[in-house]
């Protein structure tokens, strides 16, 4: 370690005392997030902050010496957005994880960063409420982290993703400054939205210690769970856009192509699926959620699927479970860089038809799910690196060949020219940072870029993140 980075690491200690962890195993851990990518390089130190004071003399210490600042949660992002390397502090705010208030006659709640959303969800049930993004990480991932990310989930479709369900957010900026930003009320337009440019900014423009959320209450009535198989995956997104078209909102819409459901169906030791076939699973909710079900099976049957329709919970679940099995399925698989791109929910189908020709013409294995109700498909490219028989290197993060970036770049651009998005909701990180300027042009790429060295002028947070040196 340089005399430079010593010094840094005795003021933490100075100023924080036991919460700055110098050990190998936590500096070793903040390297990666679930994405399998990880920084070259272990971090001077972690620093596990209790209280926003920690997170603000933590970075007073950093911008006084310029050290860069990696803000994580829980580590589960799939972008390589919390990876810390060398030189860098990482500045964990998991152990801030409380629930300052919760108002149900203004349906709204006041927390910390760093409680896990599946928690927060627990505790709202109590008061008849809910928080609605739901991760399919939810019970492993942070509400700060879920608002630095922009995360989405199975529900959005109908419930909205983090955007739509922040009031505020106090940021804390690389100087130590604390903002409140929003307000509390339903309605506020004073000044600019700086609430929802923290949304998805990947810790690049501060760190958020707390945050008001927007509360829904919990959905009375029933739930019903739809399951329909068809001939092929571009039938189901015929389909999936057919429903969308129709007007009925299903709650959940998630879409397996012949691949993820023979992987999923061998996993949990299921009967073989029909070979080429597709899987939509719909849940309507509420107390309109039988006939909606209804109305539904209807539309998939007149688009050639063969519909099953269930009033049960458990059975609904049971369906769903097949979707939700989706990860350790890959797993199985070897190593997988998960995708995460958003189309218009009309070009599904063609999106799909592009999945298609990027396999054969890169002679892959792209197995893809959907959330189709939102048009975000996650393909995830299989693959074995040269000289390793899993694409892992020796500490378990993956070593992702050029020749699996070369198909993701065609993927990334066919979703582009269908009017799409590089990331609906993963974020961009290190692993899309090189695709950036091609979705935003260069223009606005130099706007977004210089937004943040207005919040960060000497670019110690999480640099190298989002905008690529
Ligand atoms: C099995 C699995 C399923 C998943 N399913 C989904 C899904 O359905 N939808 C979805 O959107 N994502 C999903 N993810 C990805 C991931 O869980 C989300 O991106 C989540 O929001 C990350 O939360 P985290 O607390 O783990 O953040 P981290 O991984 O710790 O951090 C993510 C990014 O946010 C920044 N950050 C974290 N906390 C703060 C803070 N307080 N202030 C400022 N910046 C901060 C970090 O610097 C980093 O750039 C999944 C991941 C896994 C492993």
């Amino acid at each position: 370690m340089t005399d430079a980075a010593a010094d840094v690491v005795t003021r933490l200690r100075a100023a924080l005392g036991d919460r700055v962890d110098t050990t190998e195993a936590a500096r070793h851990e903040a390297r990666a997030d679930k994405s399998g990518h990880a920084a070259s390089g272990l971090p001077l130190a972690v620093v596990r902050a209790q209280s926003v004071d920690d997170v603000q003399q933590t970075l007073r210490i950093a911008s006084d010496t310029r050290t860069p600042v990696v803000t994580r949660g829980a580590g589960t992002g799939l972008a390589g957005g919390a990876n810390a390397g060398a030189g860098e502090i990482a500045l964990s705010v998991r152990d801030m994880d409380r629930i300052l208030e919760v108002r149900p006659d203004d349906l709204l709640a006041v927390v910390e960063p760093g409680i896990l959303n599946g928690d927060l969800n627990a505790a709202l049930a109590e008061h008849g409420l809910w928080w609605a993004p739901d991760p399919a990480s939810r019970a492993i991932s942070t509400v700060g982290g879920n608002i630095a990310t922009g995360a989405g989930g199975l529900l959005c479709a109908k419930y909205g993703v983090v955007r739509d369900a922040v009031l505020g957010v106090d940021l804390v900026l690389a100087d130590g400054r604390l903002l409140q930003l929003g307000h509390r009320t339903v309605k506020g337009v004073t000044g600019l939205d700086l609430t929802s440019l923290v949304i998805g900014s990947e810790g690049t423009l501060g760190v958020v210690v707390g945050a008001t959320l927007k509360l829904r209450r919990l959905v009375p009535g029933t739930v019903c769970t739809v399951a329909a198989t068809f001939p092929d995956v571009r039938a189901a997104a015929t389909a999936s856009a057919a429903v969308t078209a129709s007007g009925v909102q299903p709650s959940i819409m998630e879409l397996m192509d012949a691949a993820s459901l023979r992987a999923v169906h061998d996993l949990l030791g299921l009967d073989e699926p029909t070979p080429g076939a597709a899987q939509l699973t719909i849940q309507t909710d509420g107390p309109a959620a039988d006939a909606e079900a209804d109305a539904i099976a209807a539309t998939l049957r007149a688009a050639g699927g063969t519909v099953a329709v269930t009033h049960d919970r458990a059975e609904g679940e049971r369906l769903l479970a097949i979707r939700r099995s989706m990860h350790p399925a890959m797993e199985r698989l070897g190593t997988s860089l998960i995708e995460d791109v958003s189309v218009p929910r009309s070009a599904l189908p063609a999106m799909f038809d592009e999945i298609a020709r990027v396999e054969r013409e890169h002679g892959l294995t792209i197995p893809t799910v959907a959330h189709a109700g939102d048009g975000n498909l996650h393909p995830n490219f299989l693959f074995s690196s040269a000289g390793s028989e899993t694409g892992h290197e020796d500490d378990g993060t993956i070593d992702v060949p050029p020749a699996i970036w070369a198909a993701a770049d065609d993927l990334f651009r066919a979703a582009l020219r269908l009017g799409g998005t590089l990331t609906g909701e993963h974020g961009i990180g290190v692993l899309k940072r090189r695709w950036l300027a091609d979705e935003l042009g260069d223009d606005q790429w130099e706007l977004q870029r210089q937004i943040a060295r207005v919040f960060d002028p000497h670019g110690i947070l999480n640099p190298g993140k989002v905008f690529a040196v």
